[in-house]
């Protein structure tokens, strides 16, 4: 990734997390941050990484020692890990792979690298929504959670046990950082909603558009970009990295860009967020593509005829051979134009989707909301260039043609919505009073005295 302009501090991240390709070395990326103004933490004006010692639970809704919940929230102030330091010119590049030191520094430089991306699109800084009560977010490493999660003023970075016993440090998970991460933009963004929602797609949006934001933010890793040409030579629609998306361990985040869920599965009602996304983020995947292979078509890159076929292949997949040999053949002839066009693409979708989420507001929100508004962002980008492919993908889903039905069932642990993500010190509900007793032996607990 390079933005332009101004001296960066460099990095090591993993574009993907490395159980899935243990044999791709991290790749070197520079933060837009002078070499000495990011200190031992990692830590700077917008967020802090500790490993806490000895931390008794996550954030959120916790249970005292006698099983009373309260709200726990940062900031830690019980023992850590020592901070990690830059080397001697600054930069963060130099801490071996597998090392404590690299997980805290991959966790910092990765949420850094997602909000420099969007804070690119969007054009202005992201207000965190915590501002009134934190002015950084506490970023933990927290082995404890299965699972990386996102909550007011802070973001847990769990670990996962494989079924073989390795460890799998969410810390290095690119996409799940991402997703958690896009969550906090749509608050900074549209607001954490509050009381009643009104629109049931609220929440199915929220998980789409943490999807997407890490999605984009992944297409800025030049290796990224060229293992998923290398893979598809253009051809996106074929199985590749991009719509296999946050292939990772967790239940919370395993969700497929590239897939043919449509609203009609949910007319009836649902009961689950992750799977209501899905009819959204697959038509914005489908977006993607179309934008991709509008842009080649334009450029002589691919014939039109070729691109007519692959927008037909759910319906015809005996095309696939034909269409991937065209498109072997064409991105032999010229890789690089192939590259830019993609780029292109991405910037594309980052702005146009950046431009529509700041249009959107948490109540009241449909899919629907989200398809007009597309449209018109476009029209003032583009002049509606892209209106067409808009509207073909968000009606192929039943997008403002299928409402959504109520939700079946209340909602559990693994709903986002009502979870700690979106407590807030005042609205966090009525807890019991804890005793004195209680009270002291959780302090202590806290301050990490054991
Ligand atoms: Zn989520």
């Amino acid at each position: 990734m390079d933005f332009g302009g101004g001296a960066r501090t460099r990095f090591r991240l993993f574009p993907q997390a490395p159980f899935l390709h243990p044999e791709r070395p991290p790749e070197i990326v520079g933060i837009s941050s002078p070499p000495g103004t990011i200190g031992p933490g990692p830590s700077d004006h917008r967020l802090f990484v500790i490993a806490p010692v000895g931390k008794p639970d996550s954030y959120g809704i916790a249970e005292g020692p006698f099983s009373t919940p309260y709200l726990s929230l940062p900031p830690w102030r019980g023992p850590i890990l020592p901070p990690v330091r830059p080397g001697l010119d600054g930069h963060f590049d130099h801490l071996p792979v597998g090392s404590p030191e690299f997980l805290q520094a991959h966790l910092f430089g990765a949420i850094r690298f997602v909000l420099e991306v969007w804070e690119r699109y969007l054009g202005g800084t992201i207000q965190w929504h915590f501002a009134r009560h934190f002015d950084r977010l506490e970023a933990l490493i927290y082995p404890p959670l299965d699972n990386a999660r996102v909550g007011y003023g802070y973001m847990e970075a769990g670990s996962h046990q494989n079924d073989d016993g390795t460890i799998a440090d969410y810390a290095l998970n690119f996409d799940v950082i991402g997703h958690e991460i896009g969550h906090l933009i749509i608050y900074s963004l549209i607001g954490v909603p509050r009381g009643i929602i009104e629109q049931e797609d609220y929440f199915g949006f929220q998980e789409s558009a943490a999807d997407t934001a890490a999605l984009i933010a992944s297409l800025h890793f030049d290796s990224m970009v060229d293992q998923l040409l290398a893979d598809t030579r253009g051809n996106l629609y074929a199985m590749n990295e991009l719509n296999r998306f946050a292939e990772l361990t967790t239940n919370d985040q395993i969700r497929m860009a590239s897939n043919s869920v449509t609203m009609a599965e949910f007319a009836f009602g649902w009961d689950d967020e992750h799977d209501l996304s899905e009819p959204l983020t697959g038509a914005i995947f489908d977006l993607l593509v179309d934008v991709f292979q509008e842009i080649l078509v334009e450029r002589g890159l691919i014939t039109r005829q070729i691109a007519e076929m692959s927008d037909a292949i759910r319906e015809r997949p005996d095309y696939e051979p034909i269409i991937q040999s065209a498109f072997d053949a064409a991105f032999a002839r010229r890789p690089h134009r192939f590259r830019d066009a993609l780029i292109e693409t991405r910037d594309y979708m980052g702005v146009a989707m950046a431009e529509t989420w700041k249009r959107l507001s948490a109540q009241f929100l449909s899919y629907d909301d989200v398809g007009r508004m597309l449209i018109a962002v476009d029209g003032e980008l583009t002049g509606g260039r892209y209106r067409q492919e808009i509207f073909e993908c968000f009606d192929w889903r039943g997008i403002g043609r299928i409402r959504t039905g109520p939700r079946l069932a209340p909602p559990d642990e693994s709903s986002h919505a009502y979870s700690t993500r979106t407590l807030e010190p005042e609205t966090a509900p009525r807890l019991p009073a804890m005793s004195f007793q209680e009270q002291a032996l959780l302090s202590k607990a806290l301050a990490g005295v054991r």
